[in-house]
């Protein structure tokens, strides 16, 4: 039970939610910045971070206003990288998320997973659009490391969301798509199996094997899974479709599966 826990929670992460929230600092005041978001004709637009200074008191109280999420985001992770490549301090605490971070595997993750990773090895990033600089504050010996990042700041804006107001992206979705993921990475020898995917992702070999359980669902309901809306598919039961994925016999499968979501509903 404790497993199906584990999922709910992840599950109530987004796609869209921001990679640095909850670390990041404004260096020109020193209030936290928050990850916001625009929308344009109900479509997600661009993200954000914005200092909450200059959000409750007005663009004139800070001159670090707002700095494009994308921009950011992407910033720090190529600082990340290129510093714990060459530099390779010791912290042996998070061993496993700096290997996940430097492997291929990084790239296949879904944003939860990487701000997970990013959470463990950091534990504040401020920045200064002014300086276009970065600071990493690691927990290794809680040393800053500044950098040149070329940030810039955005242009200020009003219509600002939380992020909590964004669809959240289902967790079996999620865990199909990286099981196949896996999947690819195994094949080319990236990864030697779920021992090693378990490691590099800092989960347990159990949660991977589940995971990797979803492979075996006939290919209709796995297509149904990547193409079905967050709505259809956040009302069934993630354990429910693993039970199911035992059953070697696709035409039983597809009967548990109507199954499962008519009792679902
Ligand atoms: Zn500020």
């Amino acid at each position: 039970m404790a497993q199906y826990k584990t999922d709910r929670v992840q599950a109530e992460n987004t796609e869209f939610t921001g990679l640095l929230t909850g670390i990041l600092k404004c260096k020109a005041c020193g209030s936290t910045m928050i990850h916001t978001y625009t929308m344009k004709k109900k479509k997600f637009k661009y993200r954000y971070y914005v200092c909450t200074s200059a959000q409750k008191q007005g663009i004139s109280y800070c001159p670090n206003r707002s700095i494009p999420g994308q921009l950011l985001e992407d910033a720090v992770v190529k600082r990340l990288k290129d510093y714990l490549a060459n530099k390779a301090p010791t912290m042996p605490v998070c061993q496993t998320e700096i290997e996940a971070l430097l492997s291929p595997v990084w790239d296949t993750l879904f944003p939860a997973e990487k701000r997970r990773i990013i959470k463990q090895i950091v534990k504040e990033i401020d920045c200064n659009a002014d300086t276009q600089r970065l600071g990493i504050t690691f927990y290794d010996a809680e040393v800053r490391q500044e950098f040149d990042a070329g940030i810039t700041r955005s242009r200020f804006k009003k219509q600002w969301k939380k992020e909590e107001q964004l669809q959240t992206e289902p967790s079996l979705r999620r865990s199909l798509l990286l099981a196949h993921q896996l999947r690819r990475l195994m094949a080319d020898g990236t990864i030697t199996g779920n021992k090693h995917a378990a490691e590099l992702l800092g989960y347990n070999k159990t949660k991977i094997e589940h995971n990797m359980n979803l492979l075996m669902l006939a290919p209709a309901i796995q297509d149904e899974i990547i193409n079905a809306t967050p709505e259809a598919l956040n009302i069934i039961a993630e354990y429910k479709v693993r039970d199911l994925s035992f059953e070697v016999d696709w035409k039983k499968q597809s009967d548990l599966w109507r199954e499962a979501k008519r009792t679902a509903l």
